[in-house]
């Protein structure tokens, strides 16, 4: 028992040190989720340029660019100009951090295409729905990239189902460009994203993520009605990405705890 409890002491370490990295990295992923939703829109190089200050324009030195960190050691304060730093950035940081440690968690450290390819649906959701909510447009960069990503998964998928992808898609989509040409109810940028949701979750997961995205959407605008907002246009693309990661996280299980309730 003595040997046991030995050795089971540096393999917790070693865990700890596994989880740290991901979480590290996660975050590493989340600040180029921020520059990606910053630059983007604005029609900058996502690659290349270091990033900088959006207030004085200074760039920002590599030790002042740890993800999370950096912003609790400045006190959410640019270090050159003293202009408060959005608390989004490190907020999007820890997420995308946790959001990693948890799917390793979750598929039991087993790094499967599954738990990357979620990852990086997760990721470009996430961008796409900062982005709309800052600019009320989804790039079409961003919905290919989905439609990319859903392809791809096409090859690995056991006993793959053309039709509930196909289905998936028009399900969705179709009413939503009824409604976008008759009523203006949705923009173009959202019939892509449920296309593209069809196309990533299939039949008839996809429906869990558009009633996800309608419940979260109609409490959105009861909060926008209370609070009096000026604009009369809401962004449907944060809620679209929230149905579509809820879906693709715990589909499966929301789902079949919802058939075995009217059974
Ligand atoms: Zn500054």
């Amino acid at each position: 028992m003595q040997v046991l409890a030995v050795i089971s002491m540096p393999l917790s370490l070693v865990i700890f040190v596994m989880y740290l990295t991901i979480f590290g990295l996660g975050t590493w992923l989340g600040s180029f989720i921020n520059k990606a939703v910053y630059r983007i829109p604005l029609g900058l190089p996502l690659l290349r340029g270091r990033s900088f200050c959006p207030h004085c324009g200074k760039p920002i030195p590599f030790y002042l660019r740890i993800p999370a960190l950096s912003y609790f050691w400045l006190r959410g304060q640019c270090a050159r100009c003293q202009e408060p730093i959005a608390w989004r950035y490190p907020a999007v940081e820890l997420f995308t951090g946790l959001l990693a440690v948890i799917l390793v968690y979750y598929y039991n450290y087993d790094f499967t295409w599954d738990m990357l390819w979620i990852f990086a649906v997760s990721c470009t959701l996430l961008t796409i729905a900062l982005i709309d909510h800052d600019h009320c447009i989804i790039p079409n960069s961003l919905v290919a990239l989905l439609v990319v990503l859903a392809w791809v998964r096409f090859y690995w998928i056991p006993e793959f189902d053309g039709l509930s992808y196909l289905v998936g898609v028009i399900a969705v989509s179709g009413p939503m460009i009824f409604f976008h040409v008759a009523f203006h109810g949705f923009g173009l940028g959202d019939v892509k994203v449920a296309v593209a949701a069809g196309m990533l979750l299939g039949f008839p997961k996809v429906l869990l993520a558009i009633f996800v995205a309608l419940m979260t959407g109609s409490l959105g605008a009861i909060y926008r009605l209370v609070n009096q907002y000026e604009e009369t246009y809401m962004p449907f693309g944060p809620y679209l990405s929230l149905g579509i990661f809820v879906a693709l996280i715990a589909g499966d299980q929301i789902i079949s705890a919802y058939l075995g309730l009217i059974r």
